[in-house]
């Protein structure tokens, strides 16, 4: 497998230079890494104007050269609601040959999903937001791979040891899915939240049937680690659900394109 989105010291959150994360996936036995950074716009955000694309790529080639032939080393990012912000993740798109692009919704109406008064009024309420956020994200912007696609329940486990039952979206839901089929684009499975002791990863079993349902099939797997040890945390259990939703194959990107896909 491929871990898929990781974080480094290019990362504000992210520990390890990108020589100690390859070499951990390897020892792993991983086929790849992509290192996926954060590049954030909203101000307050601590990624904010913090990604020095020029210094990550002189590493990455550095570390690709070392690694030639021994592991896939994809350069990516990560974008944080880059539909808030089209000119600024468009140049930097259009400057930089990323791999792998992963779209995220990270803040809501202006406020990070990850803190407490987000949460207001309700759980419901949030949930709700959230998932219209995300569909406006999945319309709007360029991307490759739809990142944790209901963050809101791991974000509202880390808060409140609470999750909602995902029944009252599935309509926005299903529109979010379809759109990333018909446009050809992946969705991750994120396995963070497990390191967290939410139960699943994000997204669910319930989700992953039904983009599987509704014809999906392009599938890639991420710890979102922001430590080497961190690296392919749980990706037997998140493997195992892929297969228990009637998936076979998790693909790799390079140059923001498809070039391989692989047996789970
Ligand atoms: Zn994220
Ligand atoms: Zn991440």
């Amino acid at each position: 497998m491929i871990d898929s989105h990781t974080h480094s010291h290019h990362s504000p959150d992210g520990r390890g230079t990108l020589t100690e994360l390859a070499e951990t996936a390897l020892t792993l036995g991983l086929e790849g890494i992509a290192f996926t950074e954060h590049a954030e716009w909203y101000p307050e955000d601590e990624a904010y104007d913090y990604l020095d694309l020029d210094a990550y790529f002189a590493e990455l080639n550095a570390v690709r050269a070392v690694h030639y032939g021994d592991l896939h080393i994809l350069s990516g990012v990560e974008l944080g609601n880059p539909h808030d912000f089209p000119t600024q993740a468009e140049a930097m798109l259009d400057r930089y040959p990323f791999d792998l692009v992963i779209g995220s919704v990270h803040w809501l109406d202006g406020l990070p999903g990850w803190q407490a008064p987000t949460f207001t009024p309700s759980l419901q309420a949030t949930y709700c937001r959230y998932f219209d956020e995300l569909l406006h994200m999945v319309t709007e912007a360029d991307f490759d791979v739809l990142g944790h696609l209901d963050i809101v329940r791991r974000d509202s486990w880390d808060l409140f040891k609470q999750t909602l039952n995902l029944n009252a979206f599935h309509g926005t839901i299903d529109q979010t899915l379809q759109k990333l089929i018909d446009a050809g684009r992946g969705l991750e499975v994120n396995t963070s939240g497990l390191r967290k002791g939410l139960p699943e990863p994000n997204p669910s079993l319930s989700v992953l049937r039904r983009y599987r349902k509704l014809g999906g099939e392009i599938l890639v797997f991420g710890s979102d680690g922001h430590r080497p040890r961190q690296l392919g945390h749980g990706f037997k259990d998140a493997r195992n659900l892929a297969l228990a939703a009637g998936f076979r194959h998790t693909v790799r990107y390079k140059e923001r394109r498809i070039v391989d896909w692989l047996t789970l």
